[in-house]
């Protein structure tokens, strides 16, 4: 059969992609179909055919998978926020574990076994941050909400069940603000209005909250009257503004105005307490934030006698882990207000080991490193590396300075196991083993999916086999 446009078809939906898009075929020609789950039989609309593949409109669920359930949020298929909601939790995790498999066995030639991904008892309102985009809808109305799946269209969200009550009461309050005093929602078309992002969050543990909203310009009109109205929300903690007037996509600009408390909200993980700023990156969810954390001690393997690296370290949360049970910790962050964080951490919490430095991981090691070869003519030491970096992984400059180093242990944390494949196939090629990768759960309902792999070096006979082999 000659698959083209609007055809209807019954497709078997065999896999997944990565974001989520059920994956069928149809006489041998693969069609992708959003909102459909692994396991439904569905009837299409062809919307799209290429030549070797084409994308189909789910028109009705013929046979549901078993994975499949009911969507909790009214908006769960336009939203972006969300991609597999209409899948039972177990289901997700085993699409999680089969994702960090295939990456690293395709991108990083390893064929190694992933440990179940650790899940969540209750996966939903886990979220303690929300950062959503303020606009107009169709009528007029100032609206608040995710974008639709890669679009900057707007979905207005009333409540997210990833959230709790505390973000609707402050979007409706914000909202309302604008409302009264006619502010405008910024348009990412003309550039102009005021109002961009709203960004709120929560220490679960402390039950503070923190409120930031971005805009465009360095004044709120009637800001007294929001604070005002946003302090009678408990835990009410820190109100700012942070400045954002570029024409781009970045959410936060550089420059924070101080509305009402200290600039920043308090939190707890584990027995550790940590001050956190609007600009500084914070995991999202608490409740998997302490099972990440105590899988990346223990694979540091710590005895209380080594020196650490913890790279791209943020407001020193897993830094601070480590200090306790090592010798002596250094931090490496690119953003200086998590720094400050960090330096405020050490000492809110009696730790006296851990030393931070703000700038790029990828320069900050190399140069480290440099400085100490020629003053002293030895290796920077360091038994553990820890790095955890954002989504595009880590720098080749900073890989190759950590193979020079040769840690005893590298322990890579990492949010998207794609680039960690390929990471990992340098740092095997240099002389390390995986000898451990546990998937955590950090995001229920959504795609991604956060890893933690502890790496030893091989030792000397081994190496030189290999490279023997080879
Ligand atoms: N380990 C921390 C932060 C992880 S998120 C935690 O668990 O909370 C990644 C961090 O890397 C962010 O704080 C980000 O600001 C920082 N970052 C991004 N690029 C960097 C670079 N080139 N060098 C150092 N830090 C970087």
């Amino acid at each position: 059969m000659c698959i083209k446009k609007n055809m209807l078809v019954r497709v078997q939906i065999e896999d997944m992609t990565e974001q989520g898009e059920g994956i069928g075929k149809v006489d041998g020609y693969t069609l992708f179909i959003k909102d459909t789950v692994v396991g439904d039989l569905v009837e299409a609309k062809v919307i799209k055919a290429k030549k070797r593949y084409g994308y189909g409109k789910l028109l009705r669920i013929l046979t549901p998978s078993p994975d499949r359930v009911e969507s909790r949020c009214p908006v769960a298929g336009p939203c972006g926020g969300c991609q597999l909601q209409a899948m039972n939790y177990a289901g997700q995790l085993a699409f999680k574990r089969r994702k960090v498999e295939n990456h690293l066995r395709r991108l990083g030639g390893l064929d190694i076994p992933v440990d179940p991904v650790l899940g969540m008892e209750d996966p939903w309102e886990y979220r303690n941050k929300f950062q959503v985009p303020v606009g107009r809808n169709r009528d007029g109305k100032i609206i608040c909400g995710f974008y639709a799946g890669r679009t900057h269209s707007i979905i207005e969200t009333e409540h997210c069940y990833l959230g709790n009550e505390i973000n609707d009461r402050v979007l409706r309050l914000v909202k309302d603000h604008m409302e009264t005093f006619g502010i405008e929602p910024y348009n990412e078309t003309t550039g102009r209005g005021l109002v961009r992002h709203v960004l709120v969050r929560q220490g679960r543990a402390t039950g503070e909250v923190m409120v930031c909203l971005v805009i465009n310009g360095r004044c709120l009109p009637h800001a007294d009257r929001l604070v005002e109205a946003l302090c009678a929300i408990p835990g009410m903690t820190s109100v700012s503004l942070n400045v954002n007037r570029e024409r781009n996509n970045v959410i936060l600009g550089q420059e924070l105005i101080n509305l009402y408390g200290p600039g920043h909200i308090v939190d707890r993980i584990g027995d550790i307490s940590y001050q956190i700023s609007p600009l500084s990156f914070y995991q999202v969810n608490p409740v998997q934030t302490e099972k990440l954390y105590a899988t990346a001690l223990e694979f540091a393997g710590l005895t209380g006698n080594e020196t650490v690296w913890d790279l791209y370290c943020g407001i020193g949360t897993i830094s601070l882990f480590l200090a306790k049970q090592a010798k002596q910790v250094y931090g490496v962050e690119i953003v200086p207000a998590a720094i400050e964080n960090a330096r405020e951490n050490a000492v809110r919490n009696g730790i006296d080991n851990a030393e931070f430095f703000v700038g790029r991981a990828e320069e900050v090691l190399p140069e480290h490193y440099r400085k100490v070869w020629k003053e002293t003519g030895e290796k920077l030491r360091a038994d553990v590396i820890v790095v955890d970096p954002p989504r595009k992984g880590c720098d080749e400059k900073l890989l190759d300075t950590m193979l020079q180093m040769q840690p005893e242990r590298i322990v890579y944390v990492s949010c998207d196991s794609a680039t960690l494949a390929r990471d990992l196939k340098v740092l095997c090629g240099g002389g390390y083993q995986v000898k451990k990768v546990q998937p955590v759960d950090m995001f229920p309902m959504g795609v991604h999916c956060e890893v933690c792999v502890k790496l030893e070096k091989l030792e000397k006979e081994k190496t030189e086999e290999t490279s023997r082999k080879a």
